[in-house]
């Protein structure tokens, strides 16, 4: 047994399962900025309260201190048994909250806690077994038969012990890009988001591209113009389920958007004051957004 159990950090689907008291604290605005990542953990014992273990985890460090992200199973297995009690599924005193919501909403070292953590739960949910023979993974960080030694950034790294392959963290790059032509910018309505917002147009990298070409891609597909002056600005680790959101700025340069009706509904060009709804305050998008309302992006 490992004499220094570090503190569980608990989640199920896209939500973070934390003490009722942290949650209090989340809820109570004097409080809310000032609470500390480890708050939101739980003691090494809170696994005794899950029949269906070893649950999926991952090591991981945070300022210094080793946490562990664990994955809950998304429909309890207390819920498939045939008894006619159904017991709750999370320990005691234990309250579910998205989170996107932690993520964003409290402090900056909160949220980058948060999708720290929320990424290890993700990728531990699905780095079980080795996608080449079928065997069982184990946590690659400190292991001697590797010849290959770990640092501190190998964690999550899995390790195979029945055909030797080494697997590190899986994330999905994907582009992001505000599209500017005379002052306005180009928002656009995917038939997946809630009601009428409007965002950048974004899309996954696909493998054998660059981060520029996805752009010229992505830009054409949904909205059919073409675009120049690519610059990089910002990115944002986004593990929903395990996205890194890389963050650029374009110039129109030809055609007349419009939307392809089938990832998207409606678009437009908007100028600062015309803006319909826009995404939640943290995300990249809406940084991006702000940032050019301001007047603080550097258009080429
Ligand atoms: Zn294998």
């Amino acid at each position: 047994m490992n004499m220094l159990s570090p503190r569980i950090a608990l989640f199920r689907g896209q939500d973070c399962i934390v003490p009722a008291h942290a949650a209090a604290l989340l809820n109570d605005s004097g409080r809310s900025l000032s609470i500390e990542p480890g708050e939101l953990t739980w003691e090494p014992d809170v696994l005794a309260s899950f029949p269906s273990s070893p649950l999926p985890s991952s090591r991981f460090a945070f300022d210094g201190q080793t946490f562990e992200a664990v994955a809950l199973p998304e429909i309890p297995s207390a819920l498939q048994n045939a008894a006619s009690a159904s017991p709750s599924p999370l320990p005691p005193a234990a309250e579910s909250i998205p989170a996107r919501q932690l993520a964003l909403s409290f402090s900056s070292r909160l949220g980058r806690f948060v999708l720290i953590a929320k990424a290890h739960a993700g990728w531990a949910r699905v780095s079980r077994f080795c996608g080449a023979c079928g065997s069982a993974l184990v946590d690659a960080n400190g292991r001697a038969d590797i010849s290959e030694p770990l640092d501190e950034h190998a964690h999550g790294a899995r390790f195979c012990p029945a055909c030797g392959q080494l697997f590190f963290p899986r994330m999905s790059p994907a582009v992001i890009v505000l599209v500017h032509r005379g002052g306005k910018i180009l928002l656009a309505h995917n038939v997946r988001f809630p009601g009428a917002r409007h965002s950048l147009l974004a899309g996954f990298v696909e493998i054998g591209e660059t981060l520029e070409e996805a752009i010229v891609r992505e830009v054409r597909e949904e909205a059919g113009i073409e675009v120049r002056s690519i610059r990089y600005v910002r990115s944002q680790s986004w593990p929903f389920p395990d996205s890194l959101m890389l963050g650029f700025t374009a110039e129109w340069a030809s055609g007349e958007a419009r939307p392809d009706g089938k990832e998207i509904d409606h678009l437009d060009w908007y100028g600062p004051g015309e803006y319909p709804e826009l995404p939640m305050q943290g995300s990249i998008a809406r940084w991006l957004i702000d940032r050019f309302s301001a007047g603080e992006l550097p258009l080429s």
